[in-house]
């Protein structure tokens, strides 16, 4: 994904190839299908895994969520221009810490985002909106959120201590949203340094930047960058399907698609289309308006659509970008048995 070069400082959520990798399926409360019967609350839903392992917070640390209500959604689609600070307070409001929200990690919060947004009483199929990259048109797939797969904090432990070629010694946490926030409020001139210096717990950030920004050894540039690939945690992309089924008509037997297609607008109907109809076996009635249908019918038997399906597998960052994730899910089957009409 991303153009990973030498001695060139990366942020955490740009790095893909990683030489630690502890890929593993992310442990998720299992979908509830029946709160009441449960017992569990609605508004409680325990978080008993995270990309870091819980290891950037204090001992028995307990972090709960909600799933979004409807109502918050569609009054956050409406609204506009909010700073980045409202947003993720938007997202925070329905999530409980034991310790201070903005010290969560932004992978964390970014994972636990994901889960406010497809949680929905039993329901854990994610749908997700994307545009394909191959054929380039915007599709939807959809996919368990059992198999999210996540990429762990690998430390054993925190914080990470960095040793300079200057002799100065530096301690890194993973990057928080409190501080990440900072960072977007006050602006910076080099991104990925500036998010490397807000991840450093024993010295000012001022001083963490001036002395990163300014590094000559190379061997200090290259463990910024083992120090970002040790600190790095986040899920892991989706690969999804395109669903995208390209139809291409093409003729037959001296007719095409669009010569039967054309026999749809005109009120008179050709001979000829009535013998076809006859021959395949299509059920039409002279004086409806089903011609249209009938053609339609017609195109599918006399073979004249070629389907291709594009089918090619897209990789849907999940934690935010162009992935629009539904909050509501695959409902339909549901809502069916729950509509009736008349008393
Ligand atoms: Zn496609």
């Amino acid at each position: 994904m991303s153009g990973k070069k030498k001695g060139k400082f990366i942020p955490h959520n740009q790095v893909m190839s990683r030489n630690k990798v502890e890929e593993e399926k992310v442990n998720i409360t299992p979908p509830i299908t029946d709160f009441k019967k449960s017992g569990m609350d609605v508004t409680q839903i325990n978080i008993i895994d995270l990309p870091s392992k819980f290891m950037p917070y204090p001992e028995g640390a307990v972090i709960k969520y909600r799933p979004y209500y409807y109502s918050e959604i569609r009054n956050h689609d409406s609204s506009k221009n909010l700073t980045y600070r409202e947003e993720v307070d938007f997202v925070l409001a329905g999530i409980y810490t034991s310790f201070p929200a903005y010290d969560l990690t932004v992978s964390d919060f970014a994972f636990i985002n994901l889960l406010r947004r497809i949680s929905n009483i039993g329901n854990y199929d994610i749908s997700a909106k994307y545009r394909c990259k191959k054929c380039g048109n915007i599709v939807s797939s959809v996919f368990k959120a059992m198999n999210i797969l996540v990429d762990y904090l690998g430390v054993p432990k925190l914080p990470v201590m960095v040793e300079f070629s200057n002799g100065k010694k530096y301690a890194f946490n993973p990057l928080t949203i409190g501080s990440y926030i900072e960072l977007k409020e006050e602006g910076f001139k080099n991104k990925a340094i500036a998010m490397v210096s807000k991840c450093c717990v024993n010295a000012e950030y001022g001083e963490v930047y001036e002395f990163l920004d300014h590094i000559t050894d190379a061997s200090d540039a290259m463990l910024v960058e083992h120090l970002d690939n040790l600190l790095y945690h986040s899920v892991k992309p989706m690969p999804v399907k395109c669903s995208y089924v390209n139809k291409e008509y093409f003729a037959k037997d001296g007719w095409s698609a669009d010569k039967l297609r054309s026999m749809t607008s005109s009120s008179v109907i050709d001979k000829q289309i009535l013998e076809l109809f006859k021959q395949y076996d299509i059920n039409f009635t002279e004086g409806t308006s089903m011609v249209k249908y009938a053609c339609e019918d017609l195109i599918k038997k006399m073979a004249l659509v070629k389907e291709e399906p594009c089918g090619f597998t897209n990789y849907l960052e999940l934690e935010g970008g162009d992935v629009f994730l539904g909050p509501f899910c695959n409902t339909g089957e549901l809502i069916k048995t729950r509509v009736c009409y008349g008393l």
